[in-house]
């Protein structure tokens, strides 16, 4: 039998404010080409001045993974020939990144927490885009020269799911760092997969085949096994080493194969040297003790969603899944009176039940304050938690005030002990054999009472003050 070994290496790109070497903006702009300047277009003369943002962004990212922060650090030039590479070199760092020897802890399923170590996490320099645009190829500069900081892991998964933990949690940290949007599809997440087996047992690493650039968590998933089994069929049939060379291979969504782009090339290919135009990334005592100060992080937030609103762990796992949903589910506390079991339920079933497509809780027709407040008529008995629902779907499709809607729906709760008793009253009256047998010890009747008692309101009484009402009228 096999094991699989898996090493990811992920290209985030840092949003800040200009681009990595000048001052043009890394924003998304629909126009090509207008982005950019002698400097990121390569001209002749023009050199590069580090933008300090991004040493920031790296220290935050580095002290998140527990990683050494070298404060000397250094760029390298690496040699490749691209239409959307004008200076038909990268900037990067090779020999001395700026983060190094970083770890992440991934949860497994059966509550085992294993640890994948990061080897290193390095600035440098994106390329343009090529468009194909029939015979013709055109490029777009707008996105050279914007910073990446790559994140190297060590070959440590042994699983496509222990990789899609890794890449969550990554991709999580980045999120509540607000060091990089992280958007998969619009590649400010880039993942590059690197795939070997082994005999179970061996310690020795066989040959890695590198799959590039699949935008989405299922799609890596999906690769990653049909690379798994492509390299273990060819084993089993005697032709692993002549099938299976390090190169880099395509993911083919529609075609679900990967297939061989490129052979890999060997670092020698690459012609790395020092960069002669940079000077060395210096982080200093004051830059390391800033930005070393960073927020709280998805591991810790969990933990502290458990302790102090006394959440299970798989609420606290789906709201501190993304920065957002804690955000959301904090400032729905902070409305006065507010039970965390109310307003967890309130966001995690009743509001993400609802949004559907494109809505999302950033952009969610009722934001948090609102439900907050939703919340909070429910704890202080104003409404139903079944008449909340009504609430919401009304609140869904109309931006007005959380009372008026109440109003507007009659959705008030009686808790009026003077209106449920002469309801109570009613019903007992009216029922003078139930009222027998319920005395000479049918106590399964007590439901009926209950149910008469909240049919006769409407729905509308306090099931709570009905059964208290009931009980010592009936004795
Ligand atoms: P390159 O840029 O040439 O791909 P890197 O050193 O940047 O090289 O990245 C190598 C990646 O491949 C790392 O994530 C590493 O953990 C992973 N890796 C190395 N050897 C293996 C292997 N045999 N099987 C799976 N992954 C591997
Ligand atoms: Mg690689
Ligand atoms: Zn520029």
């Amino acid at each position: 039998m096999f094991e699989t070994v898996i090493g990811l290496e992920v290209h985030v790109q840092l949003n800040t404010k200009t681009k990595l070497f000048c001052s043009c903006p890394t924003s998304f702009n629909h126009k090509q080409n207008v982005n950019t300047c002698p400097t990121c277009l390569a001209l002749p003369g023009a050199l590069p001045v580090l933008n300090k943002e991004v040493i920031h962004k790296a220290v935050m990212l580095g002290t998140a993974v527990d990683a050494t922060i070298n404060q000397t650090s250094f760029f390298d030039r690496k040699s490749y020939f691209y239409p959307d590479s004008p200076s038909a070199f990268q900037i990067t760092q090779l020999y001395t990144p700026i983060v190094e020897h970083g770890k992440l802890q991934i949860d497994l399923e059966d509550g085992v927490t294993k640890t994948i170590r990061i080897n290193r996490a390095h600035i440098e320099a994106d390329a343009g885009k090529n468009i194909h645009d029939g015979d013709i190829s055109k490029v777009d500069l707008n996105r050279a020269g914007t910073p990446l900081l790559e994140i190297v892991s060590e070959p440590d998964m042994n699983s496509a799911e222990e990789a899609i933990l890794y890449l969550k949690k990554l991709h999580s940290i980045i999120r509540y760092l607000n060091i990089g949007d992280a958007n998969m599809q619009e590649g400010s997440f880039r993942v590059d997969v690197n795939v070997s087996i082994r005999p179970k047992g061996d310690k020795k690493l066989y040959t890695r085949v590198e799959v590039k650039n699949i935008n989405s968590f299922k799609f890596i998933q999906k690769a990653i096994e049909l690379e798994v089994s492509r390299q273990s069929e060819a084993w089993e049939d005697g032709i692993y080493e002549k099938e299976i060379c390090q190169e880099t291979r395509l993911f083919d969504q529609v075609k679900q194969e990967t297939r061989s782009m490129r052979g890999k090339e060997e670092a020698a290919d690459y012609r790395y040297f020092p960069e002669p135009d940079l000077l060395k990334v210096v982080v200093t005592d004051e830059i390391l003790k800033e930005f070393s100060v960073i927020p709280e992080l998805p591991d810790a937030k969990h933990a502290r969603f458990i302790k102090q609103y006394k959440m299970n762990e798989y609420n606290a796992g789906v709201i501190t899944s993304s920065i957002e949903m804690a955000h959301f589910f904090e400032t729905m506390m902070a409305t006065n009176g507010v039970s965390a079991k109310t307003a967890t339920s309130l966001l995690t079933v009743e509001l993400q039940g609802r949004l559907k497509g494109d809505a999302n809780i950033s952009n969610s027709p009722v934001d948090a304050q609102k439900l907050g407040f939703l919340a909070s008529r429910i704890d202080d008995q104003t409404i139903s938690g079944k008449a909340a629902k009504d609430v919401l779907d009304y609140l869904m499709e109309n931006d007005i005030d959380v009372d008026l809607v109440i109003d507007t729906l009659g959705l008030k709760q009686v808790t009026d002990t003077g209106a449920i008793e002469t309801m109570c009253d009613e019903i007992i009256s009216a029922n003078p054999d139930k009222v027998e047998q319920y005395q000479a010890g049918k106590d399964k009747l007590f439901g009926f009472f209950v149910g008469q008692v909240m049919k006769a309101s409407k729905g509308s009484a306090n099931p709570q003050a009905v059964n208290e009402v009931l009980k010592a009228k009936l004795g």
